[in-house]
């Protein structure tokens, strides 16, 4: 393999393979790739759609390397990686797509906010924070977030009081954190954006994204806004990739304020759970959008094939091996939902299992009401 790359691309491994990963299957068979993953353990969800896997965890950059010898490029469903370990990939001539150096700014979240102030955009007051004896400016409620390896809200936390902050600070082992105003936000968005090696940029969507105890719940396409916060945030959007110099599928996460104010919170290097509607909902979906993109393809549609689409994750709400089958089937027969089930082998609370799509008819002014409707359908079904 190596980066002067002119032969198409056919043969992709990805490092993780959970569901991201597992999604990507119907686009690679469509475009006739083949798919490597490195993932720790052989039930992973993406290890059935692999031509091949290697089980090690995501930051054994050898296992990377064996993987990088299969393959014609290494991308990502995971950024919990060693970036130093996989620099020296880099530079034995392994392509990486996005590239290290769109990563490099983005893997610590502080640094991540550090790099979106620095290119303009809007973001909430944050610092770095460790030591209790340390000033800091920020005002209670505030937030706290360890600077790697947190997702679904684990290693976010809002805290009410300094005792609350120098406990929790604490209980983690006295790491450095990012620590940022609480923003009171009216609605919570995302946008996916896909960039090519050409400089296109491909945009989907803006959605309305709804966390309880900081995990996605439910994701409404498209969300409500006006044409000035829609060009707004697809700005935001096309300057963050392009400042990135970034190949591939990005998820932006923006917080809208009761004033209208638009604030980012963060960018994912991957696929991304706001994404997920576009499977069912748009004739490029932005796990095949991703591959293209890594590819060198050229774009796919990114539009909506219906009025909107309402995604509903199933979250694991017990610890068993239960498979589920009578409410999926009872889902799955809402008119126009289209059910995907990651096939894992254990359920934990706050596990993603699976995610229901269902498309929507309604006018533009009843679209939110109607999605709210049919994902309180689901979730009466799903949850006991
Ligand atoms: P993760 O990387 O685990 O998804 P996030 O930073 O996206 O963590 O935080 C998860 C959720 O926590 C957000 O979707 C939001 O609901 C809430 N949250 C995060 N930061 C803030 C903030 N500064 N103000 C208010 N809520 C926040």
């Amino acid at each position: 393999m190596n980066s002067s790359q002119q032969q198409p691309i056919k043969k992709i491994g990805i490092i993780g393979g959970g569901q991201l990963a597992w999604m990507m299957a119907g686009a690679a068979q469509k475009l006739n790739i083949e798919l490597f993953i490195q993932t720790p353990k052989n039930t992973d969800p993406a290890v059935s759609i692999a031509t091949n896997s290697i089980f090690a965890p995501i930051d054994d950059a050898n296992a990377t390397a064996q993987i990088a010898g299969l393959c014609d490029v290494i991308t990502f469903e995971n950024e919990f990686v060693n970036l130093e370990a996989l620099n020296q990939l880099a530079q034995t001539g392994t392509l990486f797509r996005p590239s290290l150096n769109t990563l490099e700014p983005i893997l610590d979240k502080y640094h991540q906010r550090c790099f979106m102030r620095d290119i303009g955009l809007p973001v909430p007051q944050f610092l770095s924070w460790d030591s209790p004896t340390t000033p800091q400016p920020l005002s209670y409620p505030l937030v706290m977030k360890a600077r790697r390896h947190g997702y679904d809200g684990q290693g976010t936390i809002i805290l009410k009081n300094p005792q609350d902050l120098e406990t929790t600070w604490k209980s983690w082992g006295c790491p450095s954190v990012l620590l940022e105003e609480f923003i009171p936000f009216e609605q919570e968005l995302a946008i996916i954006a896909a960039r090519f090696p050409n400089g296109e940029i491909a945009i989907y969507p803006i959605v309305e994204t709804q966390q309880e105890n900081q995990v996605c719940r439910r994701v409404i396409a498209p969300a409500t806004l006006t044409a000035e916060k829609t060009t707004e945030i697809e700005q935001i959007a096309r300057t963050l990739l392009e400042n990135l110099q970034a190949i591939g599928i990005f998820g932006i996460e923006l917080f809208l304020t009761k004033q209208g104010k638009v604030l980012v919170n963060e960018v994912a290097p991957r696929t991304h759970n706001s994404g997920h509607f576009s499977l069912d909902a748009c004739e490029t979906s932005q796990f095949e959008q991703h591959l293209r993109a890594v590819c060198g393809l050229a774009p796919g549609q990114t539009t909506l094939n219906s009025a909107g689409a309402v995604m509903v994750n199933l979250l694991g709400y017990e610890t068993c091996q239960n498979s589920y089958l009578e409410k999926r089937q009872r889902i799955a027969d809402i008119p126009n939902a289209y059910l995907h089930w990651y096939g894992k082998t254990e359920s934990r609370p706050g596990r993603k299992l699976g995610h229901v799509t269902v498309l929507l008819n309604s006018e533009p002014s009843e679209l939110r009401q109607q999605a709210l409707e049919i994902s309180h359908q689901i979730e009466s079904i799903w949850y006991p």
